[in-house]
């Protein structure tokens, strides 16, 4: 059976000293978590959250890593400076790195292919517009998502990556995918990965749901069994929160 996982992804929230209240709440709350745990807070915060988590169930990780290695690449942080911060994974394809970023399934998979290159493990996002939901068209975007952002990944690669199914419609409006929707789309990618892998492959990948994951829904959407875990946005930032969607887990 997959463990589940969940993820917190704090975007650009938290100063330091907010990284470390947050993190010192979560490590009393989480003494033994029955799922894996991930926070991933912003660049400034990831060492001080590194040292924190040490010897604790939580794992941390990065929000986005540059393509390139080093050099003049204003802004950027490379691949290398993430595995020195001591961070295990990295979060490739945020809707919002491709919304306000203009980043391209091939631009991901290059970013996921940096990130296994280093021996990290990247958290790739899918998901589809409302637009393209109120198309009919999310099976066919899914299916182009996962093509692309999968290309060249090797099996064991596959079976180490999670993928995190995002509607874009459901992050951070409150709005969340009904378990049915949710479920859908994880079984269909589960599907697209038995087709281009194989079924043994499929059944060990894990498939995270993200888009308003809160307290009060987690339950439901993590007894599908298609739906390995949660990336938690908004209700992340706070310990109580964070630790009740894990505790549903
Ligand atoms: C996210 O940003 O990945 C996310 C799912 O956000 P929220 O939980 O706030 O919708």
């Amino acid at each position: 059976m997959r463990k589940k996982i969940i993820a917190g992804n704090w975007k650009m929230n938290k100063t330091v000293a907010d990284t470390s209240d947050l993190i010192n709440a979560l490590k009393a709350k989480l003494t033994e978590p029955k799922a894996g745990v991930i926070v991933c807070p912003p660049y400034t915060s990831l060492a001080l959250a590194v040292e924190l988590a040490k010897g604790t169930p939580i794992k941390v990780g990065a929000q986005d890593v540059s393509v390139n290695d080093d050099g003049a690449f204003t802004g950027e942080i490379s691949i290398g400076m993430l595995k020195a911060a001591g961070c295990e994974y990295v979060i490739v394809g945020h809707s919002e790195r491709r919304q306000y970023y203009k980043e391209t399934d091939e631009l991901i998979n290059r970013k996921a292919q940096k990130v296994f290159a280093s021996g990290l493990i990247p958290i790739i996002c899918v998901g589809e517009t409302l637009a393209e939901r109120e198309s009919g068209i999310t099976s066919q975007i899914i299916t182009g998502q996962i093509k692309g952002v999968l290309a060249g990944l090797t099996p064991g690669q596959m079976e180490t990556a999670i993928i995190a199914y995002e509607p874009v419609w459901a992050i951070g409006t409150g709005k969340t995918a009904t378990t049915q929707q949710a479920e859908e789309v994880h079984l269909l990618i589960r599907t697209l990965i038995a087709e281009l892998y194989s079924p043994e492959t499929a059944e060990k990948a894990v498939i995270q749901y993200g888009g308003s994951v809160k307290p009060d829904n987690a339950k439901e959407l993590l007894a599908q069994p298609n739906i390995d875990g949660a990336l938690v946005g908004g209700a992340c930032l706070n310990a109580d929160s964070f630790a009740a969607i894990i505790d549903a887990a």
